[in-house]
């Protein structure tokens, strides 16, 4: 039903010759896998975007960026549009990151914004939803999903929203020493879940992939991947070296056959 993702956000990290070296060091790290079963991505740099659309052609792992413009073009200095990255190979983007919300002012208006740019130019957003350290003490994190969830999705037909993926990522989770704990995820999750049926119908419910992203690693990943409502892993630091990913994503793909959600 829904197709488990193995997915990975390099950040500031691996510049065209590492995406190269990484490229290789996967494809021989996941020679015998069977990863038909599965979705797995790769957010390279922008600079490192077309060495690794080169370097995993014809390979089950698809690119995408890590951000982009709501415009298309124009006097916007310092910024990638949506067909640019369509042009460089990219099937992702990656939006509303928390690092792109604490450090660049990001907002979910602005991302709702950057959501039907990429709908529209063919990507697949990949929106990051999460509540910061403060809004989970306050018992507001459920509040906080429903309001990212809500108004990225606002410009888009309902029958749309399975096209999208979102990515759980609590702000307080990311580069930190641990996920957060298999309860905890799966009740947030379910939360995603009920506020989807509740705003967007029972079929975007049942069909849209939610991730799990916030200190992932390939040990805690096996249980985290087991939780009913976790349709794949978004990871960082644990998968910045191919070693890495390549058992997280080994772990998505053993899970996959296991799921009945999938
Ligand atoms: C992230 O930055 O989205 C992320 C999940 O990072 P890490 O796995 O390093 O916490």
């Amino acid at each position: 039903m829904r197709r488990p993702i193995a997915g990975t956000g390099w950040k500031m990290n691996n510049g065209a010759a590492d995406a190269y070296r990484y490229a290789a060091a996967l494809k021989q790290a996941l020679t015998g896998v069977d990863v038909s079963g599965i979705d797995v991505f790769v957010l390279p740099p922008f600079t490192s975007l077309h060495a690794a659309g080169a370097a995993f052609a014809n390979s089950p792992v698809a690119i995408g960026g890590q951000n982009m413009h709501w415009d298309d073009a124009g006097g916007w200095t310092g910024e990638i549009s949506a067909p640019m990255l369509v042009e460089a190979g990219c099937r992702y983007v990656e939006l509303a990151h928390s690092e792109r919300l604490q450090h660049f002012g990001e907002t979910y208006p602005l991302v709702r914004r950057k959501v039907d740019q990429a709908m529209a130019a063919g990507l697949v957003p990949i929106i990051c939803l999460g509540e910061t350290a403060a809004e989970k003490a306050a018992g507001r994190a459920d509040e906080v999903l429903s309001e990212q969830v809500l108004t990225s999705l606002a410009g888009q037909p309902i029958e749309r929203t399975a096209d999208v993926v979102l990515a759980y990522e609590p702000r307080w989770a990311i580069g930190a020493a641990d996920a957060a704990s298999p309860e905890y995820v799966a009740a947030r999750h379910a939360a995603l879940r009920r506020i989807l049926r509740e705003h967007r119908g029972e079929n975007a419910a049942l069909e849209t992939r939610i991730l799990y992203g916030g200190s992932v690693t390939p040990e805690n990943g096996k249980e985290l991947i087991e939780i009913e409502d976790v349709d794949g892993l978004f990871v960082g630091r644990a998968a910045w070296k191919a070693e890495g990913f390549a058992r997280i994503v080994k772990i998505v793909s053993e899970a996959a056959s296991r799921k009945k959600s999938f």
